[in-house]
């Protein structure tokens, strides 16, 4: 027995850039249910699972950022979970250990080679792997934040309850890099072929990234769905994750619709590794389907 054994580094072409999935880290956590479908019995979200040949009791969950290669600069979009684990007592045991610098030594890429750094939201796995005890992993890199995000967490009106320590990680990570920052909008650009898509709800200013190529489009939906199952087959139903529900839920909808009447390319922050696919659409709603060789051929 050598034990398992996954990939961890997916790169492609994608026009004139070059995309790496790059797995950051993995957890195993049990019950689906009441963490998505919480406002439905859980024989409704175990029935769901168990059509779709998953475990409704234990399931996987991923952090995998993308790299992106324009050809001028080296954009990471997100961090995963750093040293979140370390260094902050209330993460312990929840939070696996970030391998991103790890797994990008290993697919020819150095902290130092980043341009720029896109958060897509606030969330811990998301900012965790931006600064190690205190100082910036990435050493050369500019940030680019959405405003309304920034400010929400900086301000920190209207936070609650289960986000208070979110608060607290943000405003330790983030506000010391904001003089290497910018602050972007829905539809700004943040080099040319990457533009920003309003994705607010999960986060009260999340911001999808859209990225086109020499014809090519691929949306990193950051996490407008984190389950490929429940939040695309079910995108009405909650998800205790998401700080605003109704707003997710819409948001979900509408991206979920945009990625696949336009027949985008998706990149996933938690969506099965490599997290790459795109949204199929039936009369009997969405269903995500895993990249094959589309991109490799
Ligand atoms: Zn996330």
């Amino acid at each position: 027995m050598q034990g398992e054994l996954q990939p961890a580094i997916n790169r492609f072409k994608f026009g004139g850039f070059e995309i790496a999935n790059i797995m950051d880290s993995k957890v195993i956590r049990d019950q689906l249910h009441p963490g998505i479908g919480g406002d439905q019995p859980v024989s409704a979200v175990e029935d769901l699972a168990r059509a779709n040949r998953i475990d409704g009791k234990r399931f996987q969950h991923p952090f995998i950022p993308t790299l992106v290669n324009t050809g001028r600069e080296l954009v990471l979009f997100d961090t995963g979970n750093g040293a979140l684990r370390d260094e902050y007592e209330q993460l312990r045991g929840r939070m696996p250990a970030g391998q991103l610098v790890r797994h990008m030594e290993q697919a020819g890429y150095n902290a130092g080679d980043v341009d720029v750094i896109v958060i897509t939201h606030g969330h811990p796995d998301h900012i965790g792997g931006l600064t190690r005890g205190g100082k910036p992993v990435f050493p050369n890199a500019r940030y680019v934040f959405g405003a309304a995000e920034f400010d929400f967490w900086k301000r920190g009106a209207n936070v609650r309850e289960a986000r208070k320590f979110n608060r607290e990680l943000f405003v330790k990570i983030c506000p010391p890099l904001a003089d290497r920052a910018t602050f972007i909008k829905p539809g700004d650009e943040v080099a040319p072929g990457i533009h920003a898509v309003d994705a607010a709800g999960h986060s009260p200013g999340m911001m999808a990234y859209h990225i086109e190529s020499e014809g090519m489009r691929l949306l990193i939906w950051a996490d407008t769905c984190t389950h490929y199952v429940m939040s695309i087959q079910r995108p009405q139903w909650p998800v205790e994750v998401d700080d605003d529900k109704a707003m997710a839920a819409a948001t979900r909808k509408r991206i979920l619709d945009m990625v696949a009447t336009d027949k985008l390319f998706v990149a996933g922050f938690h969506m099965p590794f490599p997290g790459v696919g795109y949204v199929e659409t039936s009369p009997a709603g969405h269903r995500w389907v895993p990249v094959s060789y589309q991109l490799n051929v």
